[in-house]
């Protein structure tokens, strides 16, 4: 697997068909593994906080997510190959899971969201095994509670819905004590699954303004949304 750095933070040469190889062989191989999809928000908040910078280093899978990663790739002289949004990995993922009997856990989002995406995804994939849900708390406090609820119902990939960077700081601080292989935080996938969130249509997804529409949705991601710009600006200053 290739890795490229946009702005020094770590993004897979990966498309869908290999991320969900990548997975599987991390699912197959044993140890514990973080996956994470890498977005213009995470690279900028992992420029200015060494400790997610090196939680994304030590990840067993870096996706690239966004077009804005997309654009700085090209830009570098180093493409890749497309974009994968973890919310668009997520079937796929379910299915290969039903079909080779990994067992998901669904932690995170608010209180009954996990357990909508849960039904959600057993309908549409029969066969799936998701062994349970829980909301829990992204800081440590909530630890204990989840790790023991995650043991008790077993798991081989748990997906994590804090948002960034709690999802990813939430895996790489439990991760050696799940059970499962893998960790993926999966930011508002639940949401969308469970449909309490609308998602952009396609012709917006395929234009590249997702982004826009989940500003419209949800206004208060302007706070958020307002390292993009700076992104653009640092990639537009490197150098190819
Ligand atoms: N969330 C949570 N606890 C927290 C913070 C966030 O359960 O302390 C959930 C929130 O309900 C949502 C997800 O984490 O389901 C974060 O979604 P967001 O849309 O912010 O993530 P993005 O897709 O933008 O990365």
């Amino acid at each position: 697997m290739t890795s490229i750095r946009v702005l020094g933070v770590r993004v897979d040469a990966v498309d869908p068909d290999s991320a969900l190889a990548r997975i599987e062989e991390l699912v197959a191989g044993g140890g514990h593994h973080l996956v994470a999809t890498v977005n213009p928000e995470f690279i900028m908040r992992a420029r200015s906080d060494p400790a997610f910078q090196a939680v994304l280093d030590s990840a067993g899978l870096c996706l690239p997510d966004g077009w804005g990663v997309i654009w700085a790739a090209r830009r570098q002289g180093r493409p890749l190959p497309g974009r994968v949004p973890g919310v668009d990995l997520i079937p796929p993922l379910a299915a290969r899971a039903a079909r080779l009997g990994w067992r998901l856990f669904l932690l995170g989002a608010a209180p009954g969201v996990a357990e909508a995406a849960a039904e959600r995804l057993r309908a549409d994939y029969p066969g799936l095994v998701i062994t349970g849900c829980h909301a829990g708390e992204a800081g440590p406090e909530g630890d204990e509670e989840s790790l023991r609820r995650i043991a008790a119902a077993g798991a081989d990939i748990v997906l994590v819905a804090y948002g960034a960077p709690r999802q990813e700081l939430w895996i790489a601080r439990n991760l050696a004590r799940l059970p499962a292989a893998v960790g993926i935080g999966v930011g508002g996938a639940f949401d969308f699954l469970s449909g309490r969130v609308r998602r952009a249509p396609g012709w917006m997804r395929r234009l590249g303004l997702e982004w826009l529409f989940r500003l419209a949705v949800q206004p208060w991601r302007a706070r958020r949304m307002a390292v993009l710009p700076r992104f653009a600006l640092e990639v537009l200053r490197t150098r190819a």
